[in-house]
């Protein structure tokens, strides 16, 4: 599949500066303002207490900073952090032996959560609650199992959205968090710190430019910061100005607002082919050929973020902004219930 550039998710180009642009303190964690003073007051808690910090849920579109701020709770809590995620526990037993190998007080995050098998989370409910987990020894009638106990641990689990996770395991969660898109402003602060870490000079409009255009999402803005830099080198005096900045995000085929060609692609489908919508989420995939999850996760938050689409009891609905932002005329009469809002 084509490589993306607008898109939240990690892509490799990525792994080069992300561990040196990534905040480690709270006070570096740019935004999400209520999550950072709840989290404040419950580590402060914890730490006057001497005791673990309860189990936290974050969730939110990919890019938003829910394994920066994983890193971060560790690190305020002065404990180490083992990362690692749904996709690569393929066994109980590979759950077993990290949870068994964890130290006492340590985080242990587990990106993309709800992907982990059935029997894997199994393993996770008495670990989470009573910090053991139950091995079977032997095999068939004479088969029992002990309760080996592991060290009082703190599970930090991350999903793209919490209806995701089976009832049962987001129970278990003492904290939940949930990280919201960001404002301009909040990402024009975290791309100038980012600036100023890679050495790059830029003026505030220039960072600002960048900030609109980022789709809320620090790592999209990272890394356009990176690509704009290459392209004021080049072309222009190695500053980030305003122009500068607008120039090199054109060239990416990045629109004022941010959205790309394939935002653009979902958009004129639905506008094209489905008059605006209604359109299930389905049917939108098959079109444009794009798949039914990253849709969801990927473009929807953005575009219902911006306005641009509803979701109704049938479907996917353009709004009229939509409609202007792709300089389309809306059709005058809309179908019954277009615009009625999902309850
Ligand atoms: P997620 O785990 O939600 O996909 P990450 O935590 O990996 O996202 O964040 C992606 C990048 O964005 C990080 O490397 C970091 O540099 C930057 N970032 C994310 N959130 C913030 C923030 N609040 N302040 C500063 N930088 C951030």
């Amino acid at each position: 599949m084509e490589e993306r550039f607008m898109t939240g998710d990690f892509q490799p180009e990525d792994s080069a500066v992300e561990l040196s642009l990534r905040p480690h303190t709270l006070r570096d964690y740019v935004g999400q303002e209520a999550v950072k003073s709840s989290l404040d007051i419950y580590i402060q808690a914890a730490l006057s207490r001497h005791d673990a910090l309860d189990h936290m849920l974050l969730y939110g579109p990919p890019g938003l900073g829910k394994t920066t701020l994983a890193t971060i709770v560790a690190a305020e809590m002065g404990q180490n952090i083992r990362v690692t995620s749904g996709p690569a526990i393929e066994r109980p037993g590979d759950l077993a032996s990290i949870l068994a190998n964890l130290n006492q007080g340590d985080v242990l995050f587990i990106d993309e959560i709800h992907r982990l098998s059935r029997s894997v989370e199994e393993v996770l409910y008495p670990a989470m609650e009573d910090f053991a987990i139950d091995i079977m020894i032997g095999k068939g009638p004479t088969a029992r199992s002990i309760r080996v106990a592991v060290p009082k641990f703190t599970l930090v689990g991350a999903t793209t959205r919490a209806g995701q996770l089976s009832a049962p395991l987001r129970d278990r969660f003492g904290i939940l968090f949930r990280l919201e898109m960001y404002k301009p402003e909040e990402l024009a602060a975290i791309v100038t710190r980012s600036a100023s870490i890679l050495g790059v000079e830029a003026d505030r409009e220039g960072m600002l430019e960048i900030a609109r255009r980022s789709r809320g999402t620090p790592r999209i803005a990272n890394r356009m910061l990176k690509r704009v830099r290459d392209y004021a080198q080049v072309r222009g005096s190695g500053v980030i100005t305003l122009d500068i900045a607008r120039e090199a995000i054109a060239m990416q085929g990045v629109d004022e607002l941010g959205l790309d060609k394939v935002d653009r692609a979902v958009l004129s489908c639905m506008m094209d082919k489905f008059a605006g919508g209604p359109v299930g989420l389905d049917t939108l995939a098959a079109t444009t050929g794009e798949d039914a999850v990253t849709i969801e996760d990927v473009y929807e938050p953005y575009l219902m973020q911006l306005g641009f689409i509803m979701k109704t009891p049938r479907g996917r609905v353009c709004t009229p902004a939509a409609w202007e932002h792709m300089k389309r005329t809306m059709p005058s009469a809309p179908k019954d219930g277009q615009m009625k809002m999902e309850i």
